[in-house]
């Protein structure tokens, strides 16, 4: 019996990653949850699962939070300081990581510190802090194992053969709801259209990396730390289905894929048994129907942000953090009608080249280069 803390329980991957472990009763059990606002939601999650410990990290809700509607088996905590206790708790074997954003950082630090597995769906973890992440993991002997559907395509692919025998890992981008338009007909589009993403649903961040074509910025920059890839063996196709969820060639020619409906279940799932599998709850693919498999190579003219991403997992460093936390603040500003959908990648791009970069910086400058970007961001116009 596996035992699991959710970080962002009440997200799209906190509740699908629920519906894993309600279906896995035998293999997996619930310890802790949290949510940053939503504790309603939060609450009620507890009164289905009763975990021991639920965690409301925004500190300001402390005194507004209805202490009753929560379960009485479980204990409530507050803040960073409650993720601490969760993510270093000895009762706690697996913590997933699904808060959004540089704020999931805290928590998948502290759960590799003690030497726990961490499932990571928070790919930012990885875009700020790559190289001391998987430094920290390796020094604590603990397993990261990605959600991400492509990484978890990779992760599942590699099995296949060796390291020294990868030619190259290929990424594969549904294209988002634009694929196909050009940069000039990108200029108007607005929140509502963006959040309408045609294959996955998802929470609003990722939903609007996915129409600017960030996600697959910041994905190649993830799988580049995850797999330890040079530059030139990480490429980006565009499949609209969403059914190849990524694939590795070898040496030899031969591609290996991950294939299945778009359904997060299974990847979470892949990545709470790894290294076993079993029944999943996830939805099939139906071979009784005939269905079309298509591939196109992306358009960098149109969606700058995955160029973008090349360069920042080529020069590494603080590049990651800077692009990582302006995204964040660009995004919040487009949703909110302060700023353009194609001046996201441009904003990006005018904070990164203005920062001061340093190759192999420590973890408290990347803190301090995510607050000056994000800072910078907020003022660009
Ligand atoms: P979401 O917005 O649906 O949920 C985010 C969760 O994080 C919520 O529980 C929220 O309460 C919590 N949260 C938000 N801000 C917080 C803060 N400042 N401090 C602590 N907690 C906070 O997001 P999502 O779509 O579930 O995505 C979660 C992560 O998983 C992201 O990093 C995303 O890139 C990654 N991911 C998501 C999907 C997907 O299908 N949704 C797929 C691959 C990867
Ligand atoms: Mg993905």
């Amino acid at each position: 019996m596996k035992r699991v803390a959710v970080l962002g329980s009440t997200g799209s991957i906190g509740t699908n990653c629920l519906q894993v472990l309600d279906a896995l009763p035998e293999r997996l059990s619930l310890s802790g949850i949290t949510a940053h606002r939503r504790w309603r939601e939060l609450a009620e999650q507890t009164q289905s699962n009763h975990p021991r410990w639920a965690v409301v990290t925004d500190e300001s809700l402390r005194h507004g939070v209805d202490r009753g509607a929560f379960s009485t088996k479980t204990e409530l905590l507050f803040g960073e300081s409650g993720i601490e206790r969760l993510c270093s708790a000895p009762e706690v074997d697996v913590v997933v990581s699904a808060i959004v954003g540089a704020a999931g950082l805290r928590g998948t630090w502290i759960a590799l510190e003690c030497g726990k597995a961490v499932a990571i769906a928070n790919k930012e973890t990885l875009v700020v802090a790559g190289p001391l992440v998987m430094e920290l993991a390796k020094r604590t002997n603990a397993t990261l194992v990605p959600v991400d559907s492509e990484h978890s395509a990779i992760f599942q692919a590699l099995q296949a053969g060796r390291s020294n025998e990868v030619k190259r890992v290929v990424l594969t981008s549904s294209g988002g709801p634009f694929r196909g338009r050009t940069l000039a007909r990108l200029r108007d589009v607005t929140p509502a259209e963006a959040l309408a993403h045609p294959t996955w649903n998802m929470g609003p961040k990722i939903t609007i990396d996915s129409a600017t074509m960030m996600n697959k910025a910041l994905e190649v920059i993830e799988a580049k730390w995850l797999f330890g890839l040079r530059d030139d063996q990480i490429d980006v196709v565009v499949h609209p289905q969403s059914i190849v969820h990524s694939f590795v060639e070898f040496t030899d020619g031969s591609v290996i894929a991950q294939l299945s409906p778009p359904d997060m279940r299974l990847p979470i799932q892949y990545a709470l048994t790894y290294p076993e599998r079993c029944e999943s709850i996830a939805s099939k693919l139906d071979w009784t129907k005939s269905f079309d498999l298509h591939f196109e190579p992306p358009d960098l003219d149109a969606f700058p942000a995955l160029r973008l991403g090349f360069e920042v997992a080529s020069r590494g460093g603080t590049c990651g953090a800077v692009l990582n936390a302006a995204n964040e603040v660009a995004v919040e500003r487009f949703l909110a009608g302060s700023l353009r959908f194609c001046d996201i990648p441009r904003a990006c791009r005018a904070v990164l080249e203005q920062h001061d970069f340093d190759a192999s910086p420590s973890l408290s400058e990347l803190l301090r280069l995510d607050q000056e970007a994000r800072q910078e961001i907020a003022r660009w116009a």
